[in-house]
């Protein structure tokens, strides 16, 4: 395709100039809006504090506040007082009304299929796991477990389905979050899936889809490492490499939420196949797969093919751990290339911080010394510190919590944010 060449001639006409920016962009939400977020972040706080931090009248705190506590989502909570216990009236702090909702995150992955289910100030209620066959599925098929899935933690949670006011799902893959749709997935047989219609269908629950690393970066964003940062990145490494990156204190997500693909990131023209069909991307040499297959010709393990690809990495590992030459190399070959994408990551973004998160983190010799140090080689030298790199070796659990707080945004915003009012009456009158 040849690139579209737009010659700007200014001459005639006064369009203006400065960015074109929408009035109600995301940046300027109501008042409201805000309150009720900062009440959700500080978990409780005194109404002179909110008035402060935001820099409003303590009034119009007040009138804001009441308008929440009307619609059952904050709560005043009597706190005691620092140093003056006993003496005049209990403080009075605001908290988010806990039973306001609760919802549900759920993450699909190749091995299995992981839910919570969290109340509206994202505490864990109960939490499940499904285990599955490998290899894609059909949509029907992915539809049944993740309603038997979801009957399970509720059980759990003794709760119906009824209970739930939303469902986050998390897919590894090419998803666009806000049509719904998954247009890549390693777990589904077919392309251009509309997963989230589906789902809403089968589940009869408000359903918002998301790449699965965007809700590992926002489980970072709401309940971790990164709830005081204002940009920072996650690389997973699971059965593929994904990445979710924090814009200022947001998702970034490109214009077709189709960005931040580092694991189809083009680490060698031609080289390795991969998954997604193309060749070179970075996932085909640091994936799991790709080290099994690494593993089948080096080890000449042909016998261990139809074996499950975990049992082969441990299998890997444990042969890297006791010394084999070979086996090392495989994970330190996989390493630089990691270090390779993480230097771009840097140079692209500049994070304050990145965090490697995922299953594979166990195997240390990803990110060794070694390859920290090739990374900081291939970042561009500004005779400044580099970004702190921090592993969070965590499961499935965290990536279904950050699902969870899918719901829970999706939740808020459609009651609190400006919208189309229909869908917001849909889900405040649950
Ligand atoms: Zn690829």
């Amino acid at each position: 395709m040849r690139p579209r060449v737009t010659r700007h001639d200014r001459t005639e006409g006064r369009g203006g100039v400065g960015p074109l920016i929408p009035p109600l962009q995301h940046a300027l939400r109501p008042l409201r809006q805000q309150v009720f977020e900062h009440v959700r972040a500080a978990g409780l706080v005194p109404r002179v504090q909110v008035a402060k931090d935001l820099g409003i009248s303590p009034a119009s705190v007040t009138t804001l506040t009441l308008e929440l506590i009307e619609a059952g989502l904050i709560v005043e909570v009597a706190a005691p007082r620092d140093g003056e216990a006993g003496r005049g009236r209990p403080a009075v702090a605001l908290g988010v009304r806990a039973e306001a909702h609760y919802v549900a995150g759920m993450k699909l992955s190749d091995r299995e299929h992981t839910a919570v289910i969290v109340d509206f100030a994202g505490t864990l209620i109960a939490d499940d796991v499904i285990p599955r066959r490998p290899g894609p599925m059909a949509l029907s098929e992915i539809l049944e477990s993740l309603e038997t899935l979801l009957t399970r933690v509720c059980a759990k949670a003794n709760m119906t389905r009824t209970d739930l006011s939303a469902v986050g799902i998390g897919v590894p893959g090419f998803v666009d979050c806000a049509e719904g749709v998954v247009l890549w997935s390693s777990v589904l047989l077919d392309r251009n899936m509309p997963l989230a219609a589906a789902a809403v269908a089968r589940l009869g629950l408000p359903v918002t889809i998301d790449n699965d690393a965007n809700l590992v970066a926002l489980a970072e964003l709401w309940f971790g490492a990164g709830r005081g940062l204002s940009d920072f990145a996650v690389v997973t490494i699971e059965h593929g490499v994904g990445m979710g990156f924090v814009m200022n204190h947001r998702i970034y997500r490109g214009a077709q939420r189709l960005g931040l693909e580092l694991g189809h990131m083009k680490v060698q023209l031609d080289g390795a196949l991969c998954r997604c069909g193309q060749r070179g991307c970075l996932e085909a040499y640091v994936a799991d797969y790709a080290l099994a297959r690494e593993a089948t010709t080096a080890l000449n393990w042909g016998h261990k093919e139809s074996q499950p690809i975990n049992i082969l990495l441990e299998s890997l590992y444990d042969h890297a751990k006791a010394g084999n030459a070979t086996a090392k190399s495989i994970f330190r070959r996989a390493g630089r290339y990691l270090a390779v994408g993480l230097s771009n990551v840097i140079n692209l973004f500049d994070p304050a911080l990145i965090i490697l998160s995922g299953e594979r983190m166990r195997y240390d010799y990803l990110y060794a010394a070694e390859t920290l140090a090739e990374m900081d080689n291939l970042a561009i030298n500004t005779g400044r510190p580099r970004p702190p790199i921090e592993i969070h070796a965590w499961g499935d659990l965290l990536w279904a919590h950050g699902a969870a707080a899918l719901a829970l945004s999706a939740i808020s915003e459609a009651i609190l944010a400006p919208q189309p009012a229909q869908q917001s009456r849909e889900i405040a009158a649950q």
